[in-house]
């Protein structure tokens, strides 16, 4: 009997040894979603059983290495398994994946009678609900890509892929939202995985320039400053403007030495203008958040701005609201800090995505740059040139110095100087030029542009 008993015990700790090493092998630990091992098993034999509408979806947390860094491991593993959690809700259990840090993928069948694009649109704001952890309000942004799954046009493993590619092209577009898989997608993967062997090269070969655009008070006429914008100089690419380059040097975090580089040109350039006598001129340098949420980011600034002699106060930094929205609990300190030192702050194309009036009266901002979306035919669009006149107003009454971006025609120009006390930028009042002729604006016009015209085309 004892005998008996003893054999069974064994037998049965062998078959929960055998389910438990089962389960660590096609389980994600952290939040119990089964695991990468366990999607490239199940996708063929879902769309073996699945004859109707399967679609995979990758799901990607924004920003995540930042959010760990920034708030702790502890936090963020918690974070996760909100997400999970809520995903399950969403698509059941069982048909979410957690195949790498912060990506999830989904697949199912989308048999809802609603249009995909409804669909996904519900699930993207149900996903962007805030997250209560730890006795707080945890806001995330997440993108998607997706693959509809036509049975027997590629292999399953093709469509997850189509799916990832999506979710790619979602990021390099700004990240908030999703996008169905196109054909197109496919040359994309190639052009960034060219664009990141070379940037490397780029900045031991230092092929960046500073380009600069003046940004000028409407009512006077007066150039108040420049923008520094990069410029990159390929030999293999040619001329690379920002928006083709700036995300991938932040997931390689290229842009710290980057950044850095332009803040020192940017600098010494206003210094120089400065010291021949137009003291009031400030310059505006773009920050990515990869910059901002470094440690050593504050001291950096302070370096340069000592190295070179600037006085704080005419250096402004445009953050989008993007970061300082969303990243808005990590980087408060900082925002303030900074602002302690004389610095301004500018949030960068104000309207683009999500940030709401509550956000703006939080954070510790000077200026609010209004997207040239809104700026775009907005006299010809009754609604949206409402919403600039809106917009300009909160923004004045709130206190923020006011600047419109892309103003490209005299009609949009003579318009918004009906404001007192607004500046705008844009092609109409000049494009971004180099170095040597925005000195050549200045010394020749001094700090009043309103006669001025810029006679080569630089973009
Ligand atoms: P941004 O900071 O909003 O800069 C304004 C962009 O609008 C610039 O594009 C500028 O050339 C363009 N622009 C100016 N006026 C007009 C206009 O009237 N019409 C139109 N259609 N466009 C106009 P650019 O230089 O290609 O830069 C794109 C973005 O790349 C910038 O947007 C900024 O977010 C980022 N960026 C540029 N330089 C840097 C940098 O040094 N560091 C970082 N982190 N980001 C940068
Ligand atoms: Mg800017
Ligand atoms: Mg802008």
């Amino acid at each position: 009997m004892k005998r008996l008993l003893k054999e069974l015990l064994n037998r049965f700790r062998k078959e929960d040894s055998i389910k438990s090493l089962d389960y660590y092998i096609y389980h994600d630990n952290l939040t119990g979603l089964p695991n990468k091992t366990s999607l490239m098993e199940d996708l063929p034999l879902y769309f073996n059983c699945i004859k109707e509408n399967p679609v995979i979806i990758a799901i990607d947390i924004n920003h995540f290495k930042l959010i760990s860094d920034s708030m702790g491991p502890n936090f963020a593993d918690e974070l996760l398994q909100n997400v999970a959690s809520r995903l399950n809700k969403i698509f059941g259990a069982g048909n979410v994946y957690r195949i790498d840090e912060a990506e999830y993928v989904v697949i199912y069948d989308h048999n809802s009678g609603k249009d995909l694009s409804e669909s996904l649109t519900l699930v993207f704001s149900q996903l962007k609900k805030p997250y209560e952890i730890r006795r707080s309000k945890m806001y995330i942004n997440v993108s998607m890509g997706v693959a509809p799954c036509r049975n027997g046009e590629k292999t399953p493993q093709e469509y997850l892929e189509c799916a990832q590619r999506a979710l790619e092209d979602t990021q390099r577009r700004g990240r908030n939202g999703f996008l169905i898989y196109k054909e197109y997608m496919d040359e994309l993967v190639k052009e960034k995985m060219q664009i990141e062997k070379l940037l490397h090269k780029a900045v031991e070969n230092r092929e960046f320039e500073v380009y600069y655009q003046p940004q000028m008070i409407l009512e006077s006429g007066k150039i108040s400053g420049f923008e520094a914008l990069l410029r990159w100089n390929s030999p293999e690419l040619g001329f690379v403007y920002p928006d083709q380059f700036i995300r991938i040097a932040e997931e390689n975090r290229l842009i710290i030495p980057i950044g850095e580089f332009v803040l020192k040109k940017a600098c010494s350039f206003l210094k120089k203008l400065h010291r021949i006598g137009y003291k009031n001129l400030s310059i505006a340098v773009n920050v990515s958040n990869v910059q901002l949420l470094n440690d050593g980011f504050i001291n950096g600034v302070l370096d340069i701005l000592e190295k070179t002699g600037l006085n704080p106060d005419k250096l402004v930094l445009e953050m989008t609201e993007e970061i300082l929205t969303e990243s808005y609990d990590m980087v408060k300190e900082k925002l303030i800090s900074l602002k302690q030192k004389g610095i301004k702050i500018a949030m960068d194309d104000f309207g683009k995505n999500y940030s709401t009036l509550d956000v703006l009266s939080r954070l510790p901002i000077n200026t609010l740059k209004i997207d040239k979306v809104f700026i775009e035919n907005f006299l010809q669009d009754k609604p949206k040139q409402l919403i600039t006149d809106l917009i300009i107003s909160i923004g004045k009454k709130m206190g923020f110095e006011v600047l419109a971006e892309g103003v490209e025609t005299r009609e949009q120009y003579e318009y918004l100087k009906k404001y007192e006390n607004i500046k705008a930028q844009g092609f109409y009042i000049s494009k971004p030029v180099p170095i040597e002729h925005a000195e050549k604006i200045v010394r020749k016009y001094g700090p009043n542009i309103i006669n001025w015209k810029l006679s080569c085309d630089y973009r």
